[in-house]
């Protein structure tokens, strides 16, 4: 039996990256997936083809996560299409990085919109088909840096650090709707945009890490699908640090 067979997932922001390779996850392991992309086009609708091939139901969307009245009306769209949400993964993010010194208004908004307000969008929608359903699992993509802070990521760090903050809020608010609400810290995950840093930097921060590698998007995807499916049945309200042990 896989791990989610059957069930309805929404992720946001799943044409490149970790969302890519939770939303991959998630199909492999039986799930229908909706997911979303903003700008990435050709990516979202290729991936969309690559998930149909696990032999679910799979649809991409082009949503902003920023955006209130969008979030609410691409639930509804999903319900619609899939018929209801079991699982939400609150994945989308950006950055903007800049020491405070030199941060405008534009990148301290842009950061918390597109990492925080997007959370409490697309959680207030789905709470509609969670509730009727008697059943959910939402899980809250924050960072390590949302923890321990960071030098030069002050919007990154607390848009991230609200996300913790939020989960345990609505693990406590609907808990007693069957509805279980957890974050995932991933540490220094090797993707697309780090592989086009130095890479001698990136020897550095490798070397720095208690398990001496960058982690992969498959590790934090593995954890997803943990906090997604009823094998995390009695866990909510958590944050789990998926870092190899850089943060401790
Ligand atoms: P990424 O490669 O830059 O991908 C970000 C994804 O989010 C893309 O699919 C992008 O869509 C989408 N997106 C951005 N803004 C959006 C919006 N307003 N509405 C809808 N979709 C939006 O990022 P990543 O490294 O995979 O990171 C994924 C999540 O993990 C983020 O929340 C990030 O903060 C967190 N994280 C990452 C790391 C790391 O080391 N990589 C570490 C800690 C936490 P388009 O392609 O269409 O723009």
């Amino acid at each position: 039996m896989k791990l989610v067979q059957g069930k309805v997932v929404l992720i946001t922001g799943a044409s490149r990256g970790i969302g890519r390779a939770i939303a991959l996850k998630f199909a492999e392991q039986g799930a229908n997936v909706a997911f979303t992309y903003l700008s990435s086009v050709e990516k979202g609708e290729a991936l969309e083809k690559e998930l149909e091939a696990f032999g679910g139901k799979a649809k991409g969307y082009r949503s902003d996560a920023a955006d209130f009245k969008a979030a609410d009306e691409l639930v509804n769209s999903v319900v619609a299409d899939f018929g209801t949400i079991d699982i939400l993964v609150n994945n989308a993010g950006i950055t903007r990085d800049t020491l405070l010194m030199r941060m405008s208004e534009q990148q301290w908004d842009e950061v918390m919109n597109a990492n925080l307000k997007s959370v409490f969008n697309l959680t207030k929608a789905v709470q509609r088909p969670m509730l009727k359903a008697r059943k959910g699992s939402i899980v809250n993509m924050s960072s390590v840096v949302g923890v321990s802070g960071n030098a030069g990521q002050s919007n990154y760090a607390a848009s991230k650090a609200g996300v913790i903050g939020f989960t345990k809020s609505i693990a406590q608010e609907l808990g007693s709707r069957n509805i279980r609400c957890n974050a995932i810290a991933p540490g220094f995950i090797e993707t697309e945009m780090t592989a086009a840093l130095d890479e001698k930097v990136i020897q550095q921060w490798r070397e720095s890490i208690p398990l001496k590698r960058g982690g992969s998007t498959d590790d934090v995807a593995n954890v997803t699908l943990f906090l997604g499916s009823d094998m995390s049945a009695y866990i909510t309200g958590q944050c789990i640090n998926v870092c190899g042990g850089m943060l401790m």
